[in-house]
């Protein structure tokens, strides 16, 4: 099936120069998102994944269909005062300012192997933020996953070495 027919593009959203991917096409067709999810799963199928992290919040809903279908749990990356137990934070510069990630310090026990997943990598800051919090905890990061690259912002330059795998890229 071709999944970019779900992707749909919404110019100048959150703010003017910004192309928005929106996936709500793609939650929206059980079809499409199952296929979306299946394709994550298989190819992280033999890697014995123990949890599925999730990067708020769009990374939950894709994080938590694929912990289902893996039968592992979740794990939620969550923007800072969200999260209710103690916390670690990973604080990454935007454009403009900076913004900050957290994560439930006992999110993670040592060596686990954990797959990081989120909807769009952008210019990579988020994920990085995120994959800092997991290996400080001890985490195994086996895998990155997101429904959609955007290549031109080389995000994944950013996250070299690691096993990246993405349905969509742009
Ligand atoms: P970045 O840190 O620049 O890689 O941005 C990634 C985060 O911002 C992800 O959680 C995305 O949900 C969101 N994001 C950034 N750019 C876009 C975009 N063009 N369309 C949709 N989501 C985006």
């Amino acid at each position: 099936m071709d999944l970019g027919k779900f992707i749909r593009d919404i110019p100048d959203f959150p703010k003017k120069g910004i192309l928005f991917k929106d996936i709500t096409p793609l939650l929206g067709d059980s079809k499409g998102f199952t296929e979306a999810v299946d394709k994550i799963a298989d190819h992280f199928k033999d890697k014995k994944i123990d949890r599925i992290a999730g990067i708020e919040s769009r990374g939950f809903i894709l994080g938590s269909a694929l912990a289902l279908r893996m039968g592992v749990g979740f794990i939620p990356i969550r923007k800072p005062g969200k999260l209710p137990y103690k916390t670690r934070r990973c604080e990454y510069k935007l454009e403009y300012g900076s913004d900050a990630v957290e994560i439930h310090e006992d999110a993670v026990r040592k060596n686990q192997r954990i797959l990081l997943v989120d909807d769009v990598i952008a210019t990579g800051g988020t994920a990085v933020a995120a994959k800092t919090l997991l290996r400080d905890l001890g985490a195994d990061l086996v895998g990155i996953a997101f429904l959609v690259e955007l290549k031109e912002l080389k995000g994944c330059e950013k996250l070299a070495g690691e096993n990246i795998y993405s349905v969509l890229s742009y």
